[in-house]
């Protein structure tokens, strides 16, 4: 038995997940029946089956800008962050986020940018887009 909190609304339903333990019946998937209650819709359930097998997460970072830029074209008075902050559009596998980190922080950004601008498209094949969430100009 696992014990988890739905994360898909604000309401925050206490889901409780049966089923996990071991030489359990596998259902039609292949996986072991799991038997979720304390949701109060489906998308609880559909959440915390994917919880239990391939749990995925939002990935939030940063990238280096290229170079940093000035308001006078001096090199002094830059304004520009040495980093921009950056997210996945959409959750990547648990696994494989140290792998994504390391091509994120890697991947230098040209100035300017705007909050939307993909980053990163298709990472890995996977995708996954890595967009700036903050605009640079
Ligand atoms: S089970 Fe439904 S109502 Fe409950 S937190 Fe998840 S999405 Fe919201």
């Amino acid at each position: 038995m696992r014990n988890l909190t739905c994360i898909v609304c604000p309401i925050g339903c206490a889901l409780v997940v049966e089923g996990e333990e071991q030489g359990a019946a596998a259902g039609e998937d292949g996986f072991p029946a799991l038997t979720i209650t304390g949701n109060r819709c489906p998308r609880g359930a559909v959440y915390a089956r994917e919880e239990v097998r391939a749990p995925k997460r939002v990935v939030t970072a940063t990238c280096p800008i290229a170079a940093a830029v000035s308001a006078n074209g001096t090199g002094r008075g830059l304004y520009a962050p040495g980093r921009i902050p950056v997210k996945t559009l959409s959750p990547c596998p648990r696994e494989k986020i140290p792998s994504l980190l390391a091509d994120i922080y890697k991947t230098k950004v040209s100035v300017p940018v705007k909050a939307g601008d993909t980053v990163i498209a298709d990472w890995n094949g996977e995708g996954i887009n890595v967009i700036a969430v903050r605009t640079v100009s």
